[in-house]
């Protein structure tokens, strides 16, 4: 296999796959970028939303507010009519039996000015709810459109790199001892989106954590030849201690 300028050829290596990590991020990246959008969108489509509902509540109780008025008014009528009548009673019983009614319709009269007061100040509270979120709508609003214009710019920002990075993906590639190159990809596919070349530090696998031994860690400092992790078969180098 490779031999001679392996150290040179490792740092090429690292350096691809450097590209490539960076090429997979920003393509999950773009990937999400519709999504993202969708969910800003249903966030300020759920507030606007909110707000109709609380209007329509509004509208309902208007309604409320007005069969109440009409039912006080009904009984004012009721009670001018008892008034009127009377007016012409012959008889004592018959005197105190529209008392009784004109008592009667007083109180259902002031039970109606109760629920039309408390309609009145429910009325007042919603309205008072929908000003503030309508506010708050701007707010939301504004907040909404700048973090799309954001992820519509790093998607720009993103598509602009990754043509930079399949430039240099062709270049660097191009430096690659294509055995080498083989390998790498074999790995590559074998560990699924996962890094094919690791670092070891203090003896230690960075691809699975594992030690290494002794002699391989020793042959490793030297960088003569390409050597492999026993335990996870990944391609290693050396990085300090
Ligand atoms: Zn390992």
């Amino acid at each position: 296999m490779v031999s001679g300028n392996i150290k040179e050829q490792i740092d090429t290596l690292v350096n691809l796959q450097k590209i490539e990590m960076e090429t997979i991020n920003i393509k999950s990246t773009l990937n999400n970028v519709s999504k993202k959008i969708g969910t800003l969108d249903n966030e300020l489509k759920e507030f606007e939303q909110k707000i109709e509902d609380k209007e329509a509540m509004i509208v309902e109780m208007k309604k409320n507010y007005r069969d109440r008025e009409s039912d006080f008014q009904m009984n004012l009528d009721r009670e001018k009519k008892i008034q009127v009548k009377l007016r012409s009673v012959k008889t004592n019983k018959e005197y105190q039996s529209l008392l009784k009614e004109i008592e009667d319709v007083r109180v259902r009269n002031s039970k109606v000015e109760d629920e039309m007061i408390e309609c009145l100040d429910n009325m007042d509270e919603a309205e008072k709810e929908v000003v503030s979120k309508k506010d708050e709508y701007l707010h939301v609003s504004a907040r909404i459109i700048s973090e799309k214009k954001d992820i519509m710019k790093a998607a720009e920002q993103g598509k602009e790199r990754l043509a930079e990075l399949e430039n240099d993906w062709e270049s660097v590639s191009g430096k690659i001892d294509s055995g080498l190159l083989k390998t790498y990809d074999l790995i590559k596919e074998r560990n699924k989106g996962r890094l094919a070349v690791v670092p070891v530090k203090d003896a230690v696998c960075h691809g699975c954590n594992v030690n290494l031994p002794p002699q391989l860690y020793n042959e490793l400092y030297r960088g003569d030849t390409l050597k492999f992790c026993p335990n996870c078969q990944r391609i290693i180098y050396w990085e300090g201690s």
